[in-house]
This record gives C-alpha cells, structure tokens and sequence, in this order.
C-alpha cells in the first residue's frame, strides 16, 4: 500500500508516540522492585493488628491474670513464697532412680521435694526412710497416680489421701506429709480443699521440663539436652521445677547439670 507524504508523516508521529509511551510505561514499572520490598514493610505493619485475632478476649485475660497471681489450678502453689526455687521430683520412689537422685543430692548439698505414689511407698519403703534421712520434703501424690482425681466423690478423694499418708507413716513415722500433689496437676478446689483439710498444702508448679514425655525419634542426649535446656530458660527465683525420679534415667543425668548450675543462680530449697 502506498502512503501520501503526510500520511507517512502522520504514522511516524503516531509511532514515536506509542514508542515514547512504552518507554514512559517501561520507566514505571522498572521501580517495580520497590514496590515489591514496600509491600512486606506495610504487611509488617499490619501484622501487629492481626496477632491477636485468634486468642480470645477471655483467654487473653486469663494469662494476664495468671501471670500477675502465679495460683495454679484449683488454687494450688506455683511458688515457693520466697525467692528460694523448690525442685520437685515425682511418681517415685523408684528402686534405681531415687538412689541415684538422692546420692546426686546429698553431693551438692541440696534438699528437694519428693511427691509419692503410695504404691511405689509399698514396695519401696527403706527409700522413703532415706529420704527422710537426707532431710527431704514428702509430698502425697495418690495412691496409683489417679489422673481422674477430680472426678471422685469428696469421700474417695479423702480415702485415696489417707491411704497414701499412712503408708508413708508406716515406712517413716516421724515423717512429716504437708504437701500434696494431684498426678498430672489435675486439681480442682475441692481437690485442694480436702487436702487442705487434711493438712497438706496443694502443690502446682511454675517450670515443667516435660521430662515424662518422649517424642518419637528424640534421642536419649537429645532428651536430656531438652531437660536442661527448658529448666534453664524458664528457672526464676521462687519457682517450683517440675521433674520426675520415677523411671526417668535421662532425668537425673539432666540434674547432674543443673545442680551446679541451679546452685550458681539461685538459692535451691526444700519446701517447708
Ligand atoms: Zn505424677
């Protein structure tokens, strides 16, 4: 096709123009990276507003709470009351684990808590003389290690406690029992009133190691490493440490670290 003169102009024109806007368009969206890096800067920002979407109003009130009155459930204790941490160890005594614990102890000159299941007091009561003997505090923590405590009637509750008691009376007498603690920390007030009742104080804790469990593929150093690690992190002045001398090797192997290091920090005692 042939084109007059300033039609062939015309078209140049009409091209330098739709060149010179690609270029505009080209220098406009070359900065493209800086919007790129601008968008996380906002989403940062409005991440904030987001966080707490997901947690209730209540549950938000209730950590409040719970962090400014360390009370634990049921009314129990998370605190020592003094700037003293209290080490608690569970579920025992154990025929290989207490022995070693208490020789670990008695090394590092440091008195602990130990929360008995009346029938490990059966099997084993010369441990609950040693105990005594090292100059350790008892803790009743039922019979069987009821999970579902809570759950009986006022009267099981009381018989489950007395039976505990009177078995660790009967292993060691003079022995004094003013604590106790509802296995899995399942307390409920009536729980802690019935031991109240009875004499004993209701014993939660502040730092759980989580020494009981043992996820799949975690290796005994690992386990041991995960001990030391979250007592380390979590241990403030006052706290009580949840750990357990019952079939827990790792345990006491964990505290072969920590006592010196426990020790160095903070004033370690036995609760009164
Ligand atoms: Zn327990």
């Amino acid at each position: 096709m042939r084109l007059s003169r300033p039609r062939k102009l015309a078209l140049v024109a009409v091209a330098l123009l739709a060149v010179g806007l690609a270029g505009r368009a080209a220098a406009e969206t070359t900065p493209a990276p800086k919007t790129q890096a601008v968008a996380p800067a906002v989403k940062a920002t409005a991440k904030p507003k987001k966080k707490p979407a997901p947690r209730t109003k209540a549950n938000a009130k209730a950590k409040a709470v719970a962090h400014r009155t360390p009370i634990g459930p049921g009314g129990s204790k998370m605190i020592t009351g003094s700037r003293g941490v209290a080490l608690t160890f569970d579920d025992g005594p154990d025929p290989v684990q207490t022995p070693a614990l208490l020789k670990l102890l008695k090394q590092q000159k440091v008195h602990a808590t130990f929360c008995l299941v009346g029938k490990n007091v059966h099997r084993h009561p010369e441990l609950v003389r040693q105990i005594v003997a090292g100059g350790h505090t008892l803790c009743n923590h039922t019979w069987s290690h009821d999970l579902r405590l809570g759950k009986r009637t006022a009267a099981q509750i009381r018989a489950d406690l007395a039976r505990t008691n009177a078995e660790i009376r009967k292993a060691a007498p003079t022995a004094k029992i003013k604590f106790f603690r509802a296995p899995g920390g399942n307390f409920t007030p009536g729980v802690v009133a019935i031991a109240r009742s009875m004499g004993m104080s209701s014993l939660y804790w502040r730092v759980d190691p989580r020494d009981w469990e043992h996820p799949e593929g975690e290796t005994d150093a690992q386990h041991r490493w995960r001990v030391i690690q979250r007592v380390q992190r979590n241990t403030h002045d006052g706290a009580i440490v949840l750990s357990h001398d019952y079939a827990q090797p790792d345990t006491i192997a964990a505290y072969r670290t920590l006592l010196p290091w426990l020790k160095k920090r903070h004033q370690l005692v036995g609760l009164q």
